[in-house]
């Protein structure tokens, strides 16, 4: 099969039958429902731009496997031009949708899972790498969406999993079968999970010998049997439910979601396991996982700062505030911090160097770098954003009030900024900006910039460990000339 277009990637998954729920129901049709529909917008936005021939050459790839173009988002990076291309396609997704578009977990995924099956098979005599090898074939063929699982639930964080009350707190292995495994567990946090075909479950972290059960690998359908999953609540997602809702949701168009997935003793054939006990290797499959996402967020978030940088500015010049100094020098300061994210994904990606498989992994200090700023440049962004946009934001009557006749005359003429701007817009724009600093997208552009690709202390402890703190000791006691 060739690349997907937008309309044969929703009628693909019009074939899912998922086990959904939200708000305590069983969600019949997920496709059409008005609050998961525009996070369905966002993926379909990776087949729209895919499709167009200006971006081709971001968001597409020759696979290395067939000679074939294909998405890049089901492309193995084979240089770092690739990793650089990978980096500038999220930013021009992000700018495109303002939202997360949820398709770049499983692309991190596989191209972890790639190097990560080569080293296992060259350690254990495994064969691994042939397996994941055809079985990416067969998502580039069907240009499918992998959701990347890799949290779990954890628990009892001062324990390790086979040391759990629960032992169901990690993922693992509950019956061995001639023809596969059965898993139990749970994934927290599954970004896109509803608008994915497949799901590929990873380790959330090291692991020992004795969580031999734990360390599990694999990729399945996800409307396999004994999946469930819940669907997360989102700030003002009721909003969505709205009649007519439109100016109130900022961006009526697109989302992101996240979700909790249930396996419940679910099976999984032979021929999709990619790790089945090799415990050595749980750690070094997350660590480069939580690599490249750590970079992904260097384009990604970037492209979503653009457009709120972008809202700011509209704000000030809708209200007559954005000759002002101080003004100008916020839009400065936020471009400043968005830019200096996109050199950290443009640099983790450009010091790149090909893995023993032979895919190219990025840069991983200056990963953890870029995503330790992420951790804090979002919400310095969001924080001026808010400061030009003013009180209004959060004090601004419905859009149902400017509907209606008897109050609607006040608000228009109440509540207008400059000549030449209408009242509409600046409603518009302002709830734009408290979409993406508070409302439903504020999950994709802050609290996920905060813990999505692990937590700040996460990258401080791969700073530490990549940081090199002896070869620097080396060169101040060279200069200082002290002799040991
Ligand atoms: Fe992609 Fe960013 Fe969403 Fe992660 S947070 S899935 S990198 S858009
Ligand atoms: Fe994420």
């Amino acid at each position: 099969m060739a690349r997907l277009t937008k309309e044969q990637y929703i009628e693909s998954l019009r074939k899912l039958n998922l086990k959904v729920y939200m708000f305590g129901e069983l969600i019949e049709n997920p496709i059409e429902h008005p609050i998961i529909r525009p996070s369905l917008n966002a993926i379909a936005m990776t087949y729209e731009m895919a499709g167009k021939p200006e971006h081709e050459d971001v968001m597409t790839a020759i696979s290395h496997l067939s000679g074939r173009r294909v998405n890049r988002f089901t492309h193995i990076h084979q240089s770092t031009d690739d990793l650089r291309n990978k980096v500038k396609m999220l930013r021009l997704l992000g700018q495109n949708t303002a939202c997360c578009f949820q398709r770049c977990v499983g692309m991190d995924a596989i191209n972890s899972t790639y190097s990560t099956t080569y080293e296992i098979d060259k350690a254990h005599g495994t064969n691994y790498h042939r397996l994941f090898t055809e079985y990416l074939e067969y998502i580039q063929d069907t240009d499918y969406v992998i959701d990347g699982a890799m949290t779990d639930p954890k628990g009892d964080r001062s324990k390790s999993p086979s040391q759990q009350s629960d032992p169901d707190m990690y993922l693992r292995v509950v019956e061995r079968r001639e023809d596969g495994v059965v898993v139990r567990g749970a994934k927290a946090h599954q970004t896109g999970m509803v608008n994915s075909h497949e799901v590929m479950v990873m380790p959330t972290r090291a692991l020992k010998p004795e969580d031999k059960d734990w360390a599990i690998a694999f990729s399945i359908p996800t409307d396999s049997e004994g999946i469930t999953i819940i669907y997360g609540r989102q700030s003002c997602d009721l909003r969505k439910l709205e009649e007519d809702a439109d100016v109130d949701l900022g961006n009526k168009e697109f989302g992101g979601h996240e979700t909790l997935v249930i396996f419940d003793d679910v099976f999984v054939p032979n021929d999709r396991i990619f790790l089945n006990g090799e415990t050595e290797f749980a750690g070094i499959l997350v660590e480069r996982f939580a690599g490249y996402h750590r970079q992904s967020y260097g384009g990604c978030k970037v492209g979503v700062g653009d457009v709120l940088i972008g809202a700011a500015a509209l704000a000030a010049e809708y209200n007559g505030a954005n000759k002002a100094s101080h003004i100008k020098d916020k839009l400065i300061e936020m471009t400043h911090l968005n830019e200096t994210l996109y050199c950290c994904g443009i640099a983790c990606s450009s010091e790149g160097k090909p893995t023993d498989a032979g895919n190219y992994q990025i840069d991983m200090l200056m990963a953890n770098v870029c995503k330790q700023n992420v951790t804090r440049f979002p919400y310095e962004i969001s924080r001026l954003a808010e400061d030009i946009a003013g009180g209004l934001m959060v004090t601004m009557p419905s859009e149902k009030d400017f509907k209606n006749p008897d109050i609607a005359p006040y608000l228009e003429k109440y509540l207008k900024g400059i000549d030449g701007a209408s009242t509409e817009n600046r409603m518009r724009i302002l709830r734009l900006v408290e979409n993406l600093t508070l409302g439903t997208a504020a999950v994709g552009y802050r609290t996920e910039s905060m813990h999505g690709a692990g937590p700040p202390q996460a990258q401080r402890i791969m700073i530490a460990r990549q940081g090199n703190i002896e070869g620097k000791k080396s060169f101040a006691k060279k200069i200082a000339r002290i002799k040991d």
